[in-house]
């Protein structure tokens, strides 16, 4: 067999970290981290260093990175600690590291996860904000810099496994009709659309299927998740948002399909659990054990599909407009997004208000092509301005 692959972690700290990490625990013949990584809670990464002693620990907070330096020290753990942008940056492009798992959440995550591109590394894309928000320069950065990008999203990796053998993203696939992006709607699907108004964070973030960090769980709720997702589809798969779909199937076991022109429709089904795709594209094109459960269709049943409420579900409609808008739109949607959902997890607004915030900001925002990666993020800069000002009015 192989050497094993050294792989970088950027969020091991979150949801996907943890599950990267359950993974590379039942195959260590397989991999080795080489690197680890979090925004703030530094304890949570010390508990990882311990287990893992990684060559290198990087913290977006500085004074964070600061305490686990002195943790470490007072262990005897040799674990260097990097901190702030440059030091998620410098593990990213680290050329000790072959693979790079992009578990950051939201707009932070996008300058590592695009040093791993240019640096040519076998890129496992989970931070599916960074293709919202600079689409054109990242696929840009994957080709120029000979990266290998496989998706991580449970849908977009459902998709990648049901197109033609040897397929790489980025190239638009022959013979495809539309792509189904399945969604399970949430935890607010069927309840009545007065009682939206008075839901907690806490019953936002109860998703029927998945464990996910709070942020992509509010997502799901209002379903600027699969707005996200649709433009993550587009750059991934080299299509044009109107042959991405969205169909709800509140069970989230297929996870999405490929319908060809000859109408033949091709699906990928699983346990909701992200080992699944997680194990999946570390392996490529290799399969490995994952952990997650078999699928069991007797005790799933039934299976339903129904097309998505858009007055029910308003960040979808305002995400596919930005979709076909395309240009500095998403890049102040996700913005927006992130603002309003953060606002939301704090108190600060009702969940109604997360799409009054989205629709304010993208109504007064003056749409433009972006030129740079400093451009995007000028752009989103601008935006969250604009979204803390609305925050108050909504
Ligand atoms: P999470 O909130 O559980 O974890 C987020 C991680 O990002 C943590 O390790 C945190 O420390 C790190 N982080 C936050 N701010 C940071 C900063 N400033 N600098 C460095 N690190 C920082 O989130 P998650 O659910 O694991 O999701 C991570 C990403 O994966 C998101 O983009 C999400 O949309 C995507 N995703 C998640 C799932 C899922 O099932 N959880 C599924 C599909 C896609
Ligand atoms: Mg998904």
């Amino acid at each position: 067999m192989s050497a094993p692959r050294q792989v970088c972690i950027l969020g091991s700290t979150g949801s996907i970290g943890q599950s990267t990490l359950d993974v590379i625990a039942r195959h260590p013949d397989r991999f080795m981290v080489r690197s680890l990584s979090c925004g703030s809670r530094w304890q949570d990464l010390l508990q990882q260093c311990r287990r893992w002693t990684p060559a290198y620990a990087a913290v977006g907070d500085a004074a964070a990175g600061q305490q686990l330096r002195m943790a470490l020290r007072a262990e005897g753990i040799a674990t260097e600690v990097l901190v702030g942008e440059s030091g998620l940056e410098h593990i990213a492009a680290d050329p000790g590291a072959d693979t790079v798992m992009a578990a950051i959440v939201g707009a932070v995550g996008l300058a590592p996860t695009v040093a791993a591109a240019r640096a040519g590394k076998r890129l496992l894309l989970a931070n599916k904000e960074s293709l919202v928000m600079a689409g054109s320069f990242f696929m840009a950065a994957v080709r120029e810099g000979g990266a290998e990008l496989l998706p991580i999203d449970s849908e977009h990796n459902a998709i990648f496994q049901c197109l033609p053998g040897g397929y790489r993203t980025g190239d638009t696939p022959p013979g495809v009709r539309r792509l189904l992006l399945t969604a399970s709607g949430g935890p607010f699907r069927s309840v009545p659309l007065e009682s939206l108004d008075a839901v907690t964070p806490e019953q936002a973030v109860a998703h029927p299927n998945w464990v996910m960090g709070r942020k992509i769980s509010v997502d799901s709720a209002t379903m600027m998740n699969k707005g996200l997702e649709m433009i993550e589809a587009c750059w991934l798969f080299g299509l044009p948002v109107d042959k991405v779909e969205v169909l709800i199937h509140p069970q989230s076991v297929i996870h999405s399909l490929v319908e060809y022109v000859d109408g033949s429709a091709l699906a990928q089904l699983g346990s909701p659990d992200m080992r699944v795709p997680i194990a999946c594209a570390m392996a490529w094109p290799e399969r490995i054990a994952s952990g997650a459960p078999a699928l069991d269709l007797v005790a799933a049943a039934n299976l339903g599909f129904e097309a998505p409420d858009l007055r029910r579900f308003p960040c979808l409609a305002l995400a596919m407009q930005a979709a076909r808008d395309g240009g500095s739109l998403p890049i102040a949607l996700n913005a927006a997004n992130e603002v309003a959902v953060e606002a939301f997890l704090d108190g600060r607004i009702r969940y109604t208000a997360i799409p009054r915030v989205i629709a304010e900001v993208l109504g007064s925002h003056r749409a433009g092509e972006p030129e740079s990666m400093e451009h995007v993020k000028a752009i989103d800069g601008d935006a969250r301005v604009s979204a803390r000002a609305s925050l108050g009015r909504c």
